[in-house]
């Protein structure tokens, strides 16, 4: 039996966060098995914000490492470099001249990291949305796993698969497979440490906004005791007005793997001086066996890169497929 097919992606932009672990990389590895998974570093999304050439290279290995410290299971699961296929590029090309502008000017990300930007957006910022269709769409993926944040990407790209399969297509035979995004109740939108109405962002200047994959227990600690709280005794999980405590008590619930009735009989008479160093403890632990992990992985620069290579020539087969049939629907000549 033909497995559906799972595609999915980090940016090399920064320092991997819990948000990137429990949004994306925990669930792509709880559900590994069941599918067929293409993982890639979405360096070519990188670029969509200015980026240093110096350490873009070794950001994309450092973020591949990472999938595999998380536990991505090469047995399952596919990992290569988006730049590393040139088909992610042409087929963003092919889609730009099919999708509205104002579908674009309507994304929410763009309206956000635009505003950061200044005077300095580029248009690649504007056509994020159009390079995700294409990365979904090249494996003709059946599930999207991603954080809440991209949903309204999701939507896009389903979006320019109905108007490809309905100008191009026709219903017997459609050009492209409509994906359905994979998006977790819990995690799916971790905050910001020092602001609960933010989420928490590789792009955030701050880096005490974020807890990240590598940080050292003693960074951990230093971040979850400035991290911003409230003056309310005892702790809840879902009041709007307390966002903080919300964010804080679902980070230490998907950490120490219970469920939300343990936490909050657990947690409810707490005060902020008991559940620190709780929280702070459970983050460590949790994250010691991927550090330890990551390690292993970089120091076998051999292996990643043999990794890389395999999973480069597996997704270039299907990448290529995928883009000659689109383009012949569009009517493109045959290389001769
Ligand atoms: P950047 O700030 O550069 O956009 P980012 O932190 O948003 O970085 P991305 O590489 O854009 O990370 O996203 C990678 C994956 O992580 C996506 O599936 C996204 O939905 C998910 N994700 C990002 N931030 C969070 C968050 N705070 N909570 C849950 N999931 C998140
Ligand atoms: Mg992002």
């Amino acid at each position: 039996m033909n497995r559906q097919r799972v595609l999915s992606g980090v940016q090399p932009t920064g320092n991997l966060h819990l948000g990137n672990y429990l949004g994306a990389i925990r669930n792509w590895v709880e559900i590994q098995d069941q599918y067929d998974n293409y993982f890639c570093v979405v360096d070519l999304h990188a670029i969509t914000v200015p980026q240093d050439p110096k350490t873009l290279a070794n950001n994309s290995y450092t973020l591949a490492a990472l999938y595999l410290a998380c536990g991505l299971d090469l047995n399952h699961s596919t990992i290569f470099i988006q730049s590393h296929i040139s088909a992610h590029s042409e087929l963003t090309w092919l889609f730009n001249c099919i999708t509205p502008l104002n579908w674009l000017e309507d994304m929410i990300q763009f309206k956000e990291k635009a505003l950061k930007q200044g005077e300095n957006v580029s248009v690649g910022l504007l056509d994020y949305p159009v390079l995700m269709a294409a990365d979904i769409l090249l494996y003709q993926a059946d599930k999207v796993p991603v954080g809440e944040d991209q949903k309204q990407h999701l939507e896009l790209t389903r979006d320019i698969v109905n108007r490809i399969n309905h100008q191009f297509g026709t219903p017997e035979k459609p050009i492209l497979k409509l994906p359905e995004p994979l998006i977790r109740k819990e995690g799916a939108r971790v905050m910001s440490l020092t602001d609960g109405t933010k989420k928490m962002s590789k792009s955030d200047p701050s880096d005490l906004s974020r807890i990240n994959l590598l940080d050292p227990p003693d960074e951990i600690t230093k971040k979850i005791k400035k991290c911003k709280t409230d003056p309310v005794r005892g702790l809840e999980f879902d009041n709007p007005e307390r966002p903080e405590c919300n964010n804080l008590l679902t980070l230490y619930m998907l950490l120490a793997g219970k469920t939300k009735q343990e936490v909050t009989a657990e947690c409810q008479d707490m005060g902020w001086g008991k559940f620190k160093p709780l929280l702070t403890e459970t983050t460590i632990n949790a994250l010691k066996p991927i550090q330890d992990k990551y390690q292993a992985v970089m120091d076998d620069k051999s292996y990643l890169e043999s990794v890389l290579r395999e999973g480069r020539e597996k997704a270039e087969v299907v990448a290529q497929e995928t883009l000659a049939q689109v383009k012949a629907a569009l009517g493109f000549s045959k290389p001769l």
